[in-house]
């Protein structure tokens, strides 16, 4: 339906109607009970109440958003979202290292990369992989938790002479209950004590199952340190990737995720954002979980500065009114009062500590709203 009444929200919501009634006199429309809303303000309202839009669709699960769904005729194809986890020193900080050295776009920058989180590869034949510089498993689940799946492919790291271990199997529990696929990358290959076979009968164990033992995941030997066999795991990625049909409009104001926020001394607030879906452009006004600015800066991965960012890409954001939270939401808006009375409303509702509804609720909150 295009509108609904407030009441019905309430009940879909699983909220007090007065309450809603409230927020929606502070967003400046006084309405009743029985007035219908339209569906930019009914979801704006969920998004205000902790609630999050649950997708539907196969194709829609990367994208965290709390809006309408894009038409088909304009979702393009995006570079694929990859974590890499595993266990303590089996790897993938040097696994990370190794690929970021295979990017064929660093060109004369050659090397000089900042930390901001996350970085973007282009592989070979032109295409591109974002990976996120994990910030472990923990705050993967949590972002989950929080409704932000932005990670489309999980590369488990598992070091061949050590085979699985205690964050190994945590790391496997979290990308199965996030509903993932998994690239198992058995590291350490030239190692001579390296057993990967033994890694696979492991594995097993934990239901992942490898090709090679007649299952579906990928898996791939690889040395990040003597960068063996790179070129088949980012392969490995692609045809994972292909197999998702990930897209997303670029077309759009931008909405993103918090990676991760820092106060630099020299440049004030600065957030690394992954951009889900439209493009963030310099000059964008925005919230990002309870604040609120206009984009003053874009830097992408290398350090450039940029005009705008597209669908999977990290970028660095300046212009922020203070530090939000990793897993915060950042969303364009029209004007910066509405980012103001946006993001005061939601640094209320923080305070407040809202529970947000079970999520069989939810599944029907989206269909009420699609
Ligand atoms: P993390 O804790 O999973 O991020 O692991 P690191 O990337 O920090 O690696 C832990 C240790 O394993 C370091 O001493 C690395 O040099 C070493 N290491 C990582 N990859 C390889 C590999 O492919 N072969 C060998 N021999 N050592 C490796
Ligand atoms: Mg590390």
């Amino acid at each position: 339906p295009e509108a609904i009444t407030v009441g019905e929200l309430a009940n879909r919501m699983a909220e007090r109607g007065a309450d809603l009634v409230k927020a929606l006199f502070k967003m400046g429309s006084p309405v009743t009970l029985t007035q219908t809303i339209d569906q930019d303000t009914a979801e704006l309202l969920v998004t205000e109440f902790g609630h999050r839009i649950k997708r539907v669709s196969e194709s829609d699960i990367d994208i965290q958003s709390t809006e309408d769904v894009d038409a088909p005729e304009t979702l393009q194809p995006r570079p694929p979202v990859v974590t890499i986890m595993g266990h303590v020193d089996h790897g993938k900080t040097s696994l990370l290292d190794a690929l970021r050295g295979t990017d064929v776009a660093t060109g004369e920058a050659g090397g000089i990369t900042q930390h901001i989180g996350a970085y973007q590869v282009t592989v070979k034949d032109g295409s591109k992989i974002t990976f996120l510089d994990t910030p472990g498993h923990e705050a993967f689940s949590e972002m989950r938790a929080r409704g932000a799946n932005i990670t489309d492919i999980v590369v488990l790291v598992v070091a061949a002479d050590d085979g699985l271990r205690p964050q190994t199997i945590e790391a496997i529990n979290h990308t199965k209950a996030a509903g993932v696929p998994m690239i198992v990358a058995i590291n350490k290959i030239d190692k001579p004590e390296a057993k990967p076979q033994k890694v696979r009968e492991e594995l097993l164990q934990h239901e992942v199952i490898v090709e090679d033992m007649g299952g579906d995941v990928q898996d791939v030997e690889v040395s990040a340190l003597k960068k063996t066999n790179l070129d088949a795991l980012i392969e490995k990625i692609q045809l994972q990737a292909e197999l998702l049909e990930l897209r997303a409009n670029p077309d759009r104001d931008a909405e993103g995720t918090v990676v991760e926020a820092k106060l630099d001394k020299g440049r004030g607030p600065v957030a690394t954002i992954l951009v889900g879906r439209g493009t963030l452009r310099v000059g964008d006004v925005f919230v990002v979980g309870a604040e609120s600015g206009k984009v003053r800066a874009l830097i992408d991965d290398k350090g450039r500065n940029v005009k705008e960012a597209g669908p999977s890409t990290p970028v660095e954001v300046l212009g922020i009114s203070g530090v939000p939270g990793a897993g915060d939401p950042l969303t364009v808006v029209e004007n910066e009062a509405r980012a103001r009375e946006v993001a005061a409303y939601r640094a209320g509702v923080i305070q407040q500590k809202r529970t947000t509804a079970a999520p069989a609720s939810l599944e029907s909150m989206f269909s009420a709203l699609r």
